[in-house]
């Protein structure tokens, strides 16, 4: 090749490469804990659905070349709109017999974030924390003045009753004769946190993002917070890594481990499978917690371990095609050789 023409070949490759758009990526959960292959193959059917659509929701957003925040809020929504999951509209019951909502939303690159905990009213937790990252000072708003926050924003409030399921009803009064018969909250086992909802997304122009919503645990007093609207405990995102948890909250806190996992990623340079199955299946599990997390890195890697029956989760990506997995002997592309396996005694 003549020397300009090999020049105008390598500039076009160069321009090529710099325009180069990522292939989208979203990752999304409902919850990890004991999952039972005794589930009806009604409510299978409707969770699957439920994830499907989410997916295919929040990668709408993506292909039309909408920011990573977009795809999570999309996704979640679906999900927190599904009574069949521990987040909106299926939360779990508190031990005064109220649903009391948390959620948190955070961009990579900006490292903005929203959170808001012990809400009651707002239909989608999710565009809460949304705003609270969008549209106000603070990074975190709780109870009543969110819900001041919420009404000023024009975020669709309802009456409390619109969260209420049977199913959880059921749950919350199974939790309260358990409490009855032994010491108050002293049964935190995986079926009172189960079915909380997270997504992390990359989109086009490589940037990721992150978010969770939940009811947290049944039977939860005094106004706890779990690890969902903490920022780096159950959600985080910076340039190269998102995470969203799911488990018993207190361990995520305590082991911030969602930032702990991106830390791993970005500062260590470990493979984001390597860095999320340290944190869920050797950390969390070593200290007498459970749960599960998604995560993605910046090259549309992905990782999903749970040290739990089952998590549910899903992933679409370069196909377009909505994956949903929810037991552990279905495959997922978090199945790769030589990461840590969660210890079976934590089943
Ligand atoms: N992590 C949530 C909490 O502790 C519950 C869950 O993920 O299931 O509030």
């Amino acid at each position: 090749m003549k020397p300009f023409r090999l020049l105008i070949a390598l500039t076009a490759l160069g321009i090529a490469a710099m325009t180069h758009a990522t292939t989208p990526v979203l990752v999304i959960h409902g919850g990890a804990g004991v999952i039972k292959r005794d589930m009806s193959p009604a409510k299978e059917k409707a969770v699957r659905a439920a994830m499907s659509k989410a997916l295919q929701d929040g990668y709408a957003q993506l292909k039309a070349g909408k920011p990573a925040i977009d795809a999570v809020t999309a996704a979640i929504t679906v999900l927190e709109d599904d009574p069949n999951f521990n987040a909106g509209r299926g939360s779990v019951f508190t031990h005064d017999g109220k649903n009391e909502m948390d959620a948190a939303v955070m961009e990579g690159d900006s490292l903005s974030a929203g959170s808001v905990a012990g809400v009651h009213r707002v239909k989608n937790p999710i565009l809460l924390a949304r705003a609270v990252m969008e549209h106000s000072p603070h990074v975190m708003l709780i109870g009543d003045g969110a819900e001041a926050f919420a009404k000023e924003q024009g975020i669709t409030l309802v009456d409390p009753s619109y969260f209420r399921t049977d199913e959880r009803w059921q749950q919350w009064q199974k939790a309260l004769k358990e409490d009855n018969e032994k010491k108050p909250h002293a049964n935190q086992d995986t079926t009172k946190h189960f079915g909380t909802v997270g997504a992390v997304a990359l989109d086009s122009a490589g940037h990721l993002a992150a978010g969770t919503s939940t009811g947290g645990m049944t039977d939860k007093r005094w106004g706890r917070v779990g690890d969902s609207p903490i920022i780096g405990a159950g959600t985080y995102a910076n340039a190269k890594c998102a995470v969203s948890g799911t488990g018993w909250g207190e361990f995520y806190i305590r082991t911030v481990a969602a930032h702990e996992i991106c830390m791993k990623v970005s500062m260590l340079d470990e493979p984001v499978p390597r860095a999320t199955a340290e944190v869920i299946n050797q950390e969390i599990p070593s200290m007498g917690g459970n749960g599960g997390a998604i995560a993605l890195d910046a090259d549309g890697n992905i990782a999903m371990p749970f040290n739990t029956d089952g998590m549910f989760r899903g992933w679409i990506g370069a196909d377009g095609v909505p994956h949903v997995a929810i037991y552990d002997d279905e495959p997922d592309p978090s199945n790769h050789l030589g990461v840590p396996a969660a210890p079976s005694s934590t089943q």
